[in-house]
């Protein structure tokens, strides 16, 4: 940290960055060596940075060292140009692309193809939907929950991005703000080298542990599926999916625990409406941080009894980016939907209750990613405002969400999607029940074969 009076002898001096109004941030190049160095100036006087100050230059510092380094030929000079641009609605498409999507030359083909149908998010106008090209709207529109299956009208939802687009969900959502408002593969990428920046020097962690938590009725541990030769559980029927999904990472489960009540560590809790007993998720952070192996990338639980976050009345799955940790439940109930005289507790373990569980695992861990709430298309990341709604949500990642998935994971995407084609194609077979496996398959095929083409 500088005065702005001193002077940096011998270096060139590019055009300065203004970051967030407090400090100036310049990007300067050792004309010998060709290093690069960066000078954060502290403007007006201002007291010494916090740590959170510093870490939110870094962030956007990242930020821009991307969008520098995503411009072939282009010398720094232009850097301030070009920030200005960006933050310019009618920023041209490209440049736009790049941040949402980042560079694709290195990837294989196929990804490349996929990554690409990302820009129908920024040609499609802040206008309804639907005049895209036909391969991206034929691979995006798959999905068709039916009006009555849906617990809330579009006014009803808290989610006022998805709820302006809820009657064409399988197109790209509206925009609703600038680009640099969400998170795009850029701003995603660069909290992620932050991340892990922070860890250098800590033992690499690449492993996801699913943590079993307290009891679960005799009819959980009967489950089996046939899975080419192998018969699966339950909880192994989850990893397999999710080490799919998350192909690249390896995704093991942990030996069960039981929360010990007289620790306190957990606050429980009867729900006075359901009367069902319910563990405070909040508390659930902690005590799965704990567990976390060394060599965890992070923790999932999964417990019989419904969580709940403090301050609400029920919770299918949350994350907590900090903790490093997430939980999942069976998520029996949601307080508006009970009717005691209608209500039966789950009793076998069929296709709902699975497609329940893949759906809120892979998009939690997915938080636990990095991965905010998607508001470029129609994905599995999209925020919900209930549960009946999360679970029309596709299973499958928009191309945007992929990309950030792909790079943290290092999965080639054909491949991934051909073996999720496989094991779902188990699951479907002998979970018929369930539309949702069948649709997912139907996608597939849709997918693969246009990456193939
Ligand atoms: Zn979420
Ligand atoms: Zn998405």
């Amino acid at each position: 940290f500088l005065d702005d009076s001193t002077k940096v002898t011998n270096e060139v001096l590019h055009p300065t960055i203004t970051i967030n109004f407090r400090y100036n941030i310049q990007l300067i190049r050792n004309l010998s060596t060709q290093e690069l160095s960066v000078v954060i100036y502290n403007q007006n006087n201002l007291s010494q940075p916090n740590e959170i100050q510093i870490l939110d230059l870094l962030l956007n510092l990242l930020l821009q060292i991307d969008l520098v380094m995503g411009q072939n030929n282009t010398s720094l000079d232009h850097v301030e140009g070009h920030t200005e641009n960006l933050q310019e609605q009618n920023a041209s498409t490209e440049n736009d692309f790049q941040f949402l999507i980042g560079r694709l030359e290195d990837l294989p083909n196929s990804a490349r193809r996929l990554f690409s149908l990302g820009k129908q998010y920024l040609t499609t106008g802040s206008k309804d939907g639907g005049a895209g090209e036909d391969n991206f709207c034929s691979l995006f529109k798959v999905y068709h929950p039916p009006q009555t299956a849906r617990e809330h009208s579009p006014d009803e939802q808290g989610s006022s991005v998805q709820g302006v687009n809820s009657g064409m969900l399988d197109t790209p959502l509206r925009k609703s703000a600038p680009l640099h408002h969400f998170q795009t593969f850029v701003q995603w990428k660069a909290a992620q080298d932050l991340n892990n920046f922070y860890s250098l020097c800590l033992p690499k962690r690449q492993n996801i542990y699913l943590q079993p938590i307290n009891a679960f009725p005799e009819f959980v541990h009967s489950f089996s599926l046939k899975s080419q030769s192998l018969e699966l559980g339950l909880f192994e029927t989850v990893q397999a999916f999710l080490q799919v999904f998350f192909c690249g990472l390896e995704v093991l489960t942990l030996p069960p625990v039981t929360i010990d009540d007289t620790k306190e560590e957990v606050r429980t809790r009867v729900h006075p409406v359901t009367e069902n007993q319910q563990l405070c998720v909040n508390d659930l952070y902690p005590f799965l941080q704990r567990l976390l192996p060394l060599n965890g990338l992070c923790i999932m639980g999964i417990s019989w009894t419904d969580i709940y976050p403090e301050g609400h009345n029920f919770t299918l799955g949350e994350a907590s980016v900090q903790h490093r940790a997430a939980s999942v439940s069976f998520g029996r109930f949601e307080f508006k939907d009970f009717n005691a005289s209608t209500y039966k507790d789950i009793e076998q373990i069929d296709g709902a209750v699975l497609w329940k569980l893949l759906k809120s695992s892979s998009h939690e861990l997915c938080h636990l990613l990095g991965l905010q709430h998607c508001t470029f298309f129609q994905c599995a990341m999209n925020e919900s405002a209930s549960v009946g709604e999360a679970m029309d949500q596709p299973l499958f990642l928009c191309p945007v969400c992929l990309r950030k998935l792909q790079k943290a994971c290092g999965f080639d995407v054909l491949e991934r999607y051909l073996l999720l084609q496989k094991f779902l194609t188990g699951v479907a077979d002998q979970m018929p029940d369930e539309i949702k496996f069948q649709e997912c398959l139907k996608w597939l095929d849709k997918c693969i074969s246009y990456l193939n083409s």
